[in-house]
């Protein structure tokens, strides 16, 4: 593509999201357990999506614990095939679920992909903003992820919840990604999937906020955030990124934002 998406700057910095806006958290989810599933008769009682949306679930259920020291990550997915199992109306032991739960990491860890359109998006902003990923995760996770999809470079800072020591949607976590990309609130945007943490998180410190819509539930607030549905149409990213009212020299302004 070689048209430009608006005749308006870039803001100073641009925050994503990582799991679910630029890593394909869900559907890496969904591989690994159909592959689990095809190696275990005991799920076989639930559909691959039944067994997916349940565990999607119990991953979120448990994230906020993990986050805040309350239950380690290996206990935590140990108790997922617990439950998981129980949802396929079978009890297994420890042992059997933190056998479950190593087969399921290790297809899961092979799978990992990003989300449909996250390369060319980062790469069509790559040097025309400060590019940020603010994230709930731990560090090692998150780069790891970065790595393995060879998107690290396109990247200019991580602002990780666990090395911050608060997690979104507190704005200490907003504020840090701000200094760090020396921007003030009005001049930085956050892109994320998570209403909660994501668009309220950030409006509260005073971002403007794309809510990535990725599974198409309804909008609290469209009047004030616009969302997207994919990462695929770079052109109307950019217009949604564009600072409101500022029209580059020289060029006719375009259509204003939704
Ligand atoms: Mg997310």
């Amino acid at each position: 593509m070689n048209s430009r998406a608006t005749d308006r700057p870039l803001p100073r910095a641009v925050f994503f999201d990582m799991d679910d806006t630029i890593f394909d958290h869900a559907r890496t989810c969904r591989a690994a357990i159909e592959v689990v599933r095809s190696e275990d008769s005991l799920f076989r009682p639930r559909t691959l999506n039944e067994l997916w949306r349940e565990y999607y679930r119990l991953l979120d259920s448990v994230h906020s614990d993990i986050l805040e020291g309350k239950l380690s990550v290996e206990r935590a997915r140990r108790e997922r095939f617990r439950r998981l199992a129980m949802f396929c109306g079978t009890s297994i032991s420890d042992d059997d679920a933190q056998s479950l739960s190593n087969r399921y990491r290790a297809a899961y860890q092979s799978l990992r992909r990003a989300v449909p359109g996250a390369r060319a998006l980062l790469e069509r902003l790559r040097g025309r903003t400060t590019i940020g990923i603010v994230s709930n995760n731990q560090v090692a996770e998150q780069v790891d992820k970065l790595e393995v999809l060879g998107l690290r470079d396109l990247i200019d800072l991580l602002v990780i919840s666990e090395e911050v020591g608060v997690a979104k949607p507190d704005p200490r976590i907003f504020r840090t990604a701000l200094a760090r990309a020396r921007s003030a609130p009005r001049e930085a945007v956050m892109i994320g999937d998570s209403w909660a943490n994501d668009i309220v998180g950030a409006r509260a410190v005073g971002l403007r906020a794309v809510w990535f819509n990725r599974f198409r539930t309804r909008n609290p607030d469209p009047l004030a955030v616009p969302e997207i549905t994919t990462l695929r149409d770079t052109a109307r990213i950019e217009r949604l990124l564009a600072a409101p009212g500022r029209p580059a020299p020289r060029r006719a302004r375009s259509s204003a934002p939704p």
